[in-house]
């Protein structure tokens, strides 16, 4: 087991390096441009894969990486370069994740790599879970999956929103009720193929920011799919229910609560989002303190007034302290340590709040030059409003780390 160490070593020295390269001349030449056009940078996909940073052998890498520390390493370069470009990229990660925890060996090698493509025709996936009714409580979604035994299918209907690549990808996977008695022990996931019927992109959203990457409705209509779609199996889920409903029972008769996995998913996920967060801030805090040295204001320097470099040591302090959670959370998730205070939750809310904070206060230190599109950090504070929003706002967070703290069910 790895123990916790700052050191990174040689091998994940030269992976940074190299990714900050891409970053540097790839990803951030090209950020100002697709956020205007506010459409999916092919182009940009394109050359990750060339390289083989946009790839399911890169991410499989990083994630086994026993160090943890490889997925923060990853996140946070990708999107110091910029987070619309790099959430195109890294979008389609969210839907193999899915696949990976919850699919087959058999499923996993058939539909991962057509999520991916390859370098010369490059391919997305999608995560559909949200639905317009459905954010933050989870437990109010609607689309059903319903299994025809004679033809052995299942049957999508429903509507689901937000969704990353929603529309575009080649693979869609969609998270959908098969019980409504048991709330979210009663969802299962879908992979929708490639061109499957009834599947259409509904509005693509016009957002605040991340605006390269494209958010759209997926509306599902007698959506039929194998039976062999359904992740993990039908047996495998015919368990599951039959369990959850055995303990849905002891609960009503007064047993103990069980623990729910999900939760545990979510909280080795989160530091991930974190490690988005942190790339943010440290861009739009090198930005500010490259500012704050050149530029001049009453014969000198404005860095030389302590308002504007306290203002700098505290964005640095955030983001140092935001990184130390984003990897201590992501080493406990790859050495099986216990979420005991939800820690991964921790290092999202702390990394995504700070990330609103210094690129407000980076828009602050280059004035008017600020809260123009000539200078990057104005695009940055539009982008890094999402931290707080998706995979679990920043009151779900608190939720979650006040529930695991005091055992109360605190609403
Ligand atoms: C750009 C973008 C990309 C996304 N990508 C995906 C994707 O790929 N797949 C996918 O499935 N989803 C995706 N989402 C959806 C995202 O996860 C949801 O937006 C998020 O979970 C919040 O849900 P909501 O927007 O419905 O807000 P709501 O749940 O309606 O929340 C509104 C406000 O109420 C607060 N609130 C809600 N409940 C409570 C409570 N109990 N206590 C205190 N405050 C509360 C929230 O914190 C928030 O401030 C994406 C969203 C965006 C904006």
């Amino acid at each position: 087991m790895s123990e916790f160490t700052l050191d990174l070593n040689d091998d994940q020295r030269q992976l940074r390096d190299w990714l900050h390269g891409f970053a540097a001349d790839v990803v951030r030449p090209a950020a100002a441009e697709w956020d205007e056009r506010e459409e999916t940078p092919w182009p940009v996909i394109q050359e990750a894969a060339k390289l083989g940073i946009y790839s399911l052998d890169f991410y499989a890498q990083q994630y086994f990486d026993p160090t943890g520390l490889g997925i923060p390493m990853v996140m946070e370069e990708l999107f110091w370069g910029d987070a619309g470009i790099a959430l195109s990229i890294v979008g389609t990660g969210l839907a193999a994740v899915g696949v990976l925890a919850n699919g087959t060996d058999e499923q996993i090698g058939t539909w991962v790599p057509q999520m991916y493509g390859d370098p010369d025709d490059v391919k997305l996936a999608a995560f559909c879970s949200s639905e317009p009714d459905a954010g933050s409580d989870v437990a109010a979604m609607r689309t059903r999956a319903v299994y025809d035994e004679a033809t052995d299918e299942w049957v999508l209907n429903g509507t689901k929103t937000w969704v990353t690549n929603g529309g575009i990808a080649n693979v869609h996977v969609v998270v959908a009720v098969v019980d409504p008695e048991l709330g979210p022990k009663g969802h299962a996931s879908f992979i929708v193929p490639p061109g499957t019927p009834g599947l259409r992109q509904g509005q693509k959203f016009k957002k605040h920011g991340i605006r390269a990457s494209h958010t759209a409705e997926v509306v599902l209509e007698d959506v039929r799919v194998p039976g062999h779609c359904l992740l993990g199996g039908k047996e495998k889920l015919d368990e599951r229910l039959a369990r959850a409903r055995e303990r849905a029972a002891e609960r009503a008769g007064g047993g103990e609560r069980v623990k729910n996995a999900a939760m545990a998913t979510f909280e080795a996920s989160r530091p991930a989002v974190g490690a988005m967060a942190v790339g943010t801030a440290r861009a739009a805090y090198e930005v500010a303190l490259d500012y704050a040295r050149t530029r001049s204001q009453f014969g000198r320097p404005i860095i030389d007034n302590q308002g504007i470099a306290f203002q700098l040591a505290d964005m640095r302090t955030g983001i140092d302290a935001a990184r130390l959670l984003v990897w201590r959370a992501s080493w406990m998730a790859a050495t099986s340590k216990p979420f005991t205070a939800a820690e991964g939750s921790m290092s999202k809310l702390y990394a995504s709040e700070t990330a609103k904070r210094v690129t407000a206060q980076a828009v602050q230190i280059l004035g008017g030059n600020g809260f123009t599109r000539e200078y990057p950090v104005e695009r940055m504070h539009r982008d890094a409003a999402i931290y707080t929003i998706f995979e679990g706002t920043s009151e779900i967070q608190r939720l979650v780390i006040a529930r695991t703290l005091s055992g109360v069910p605190i609403r």
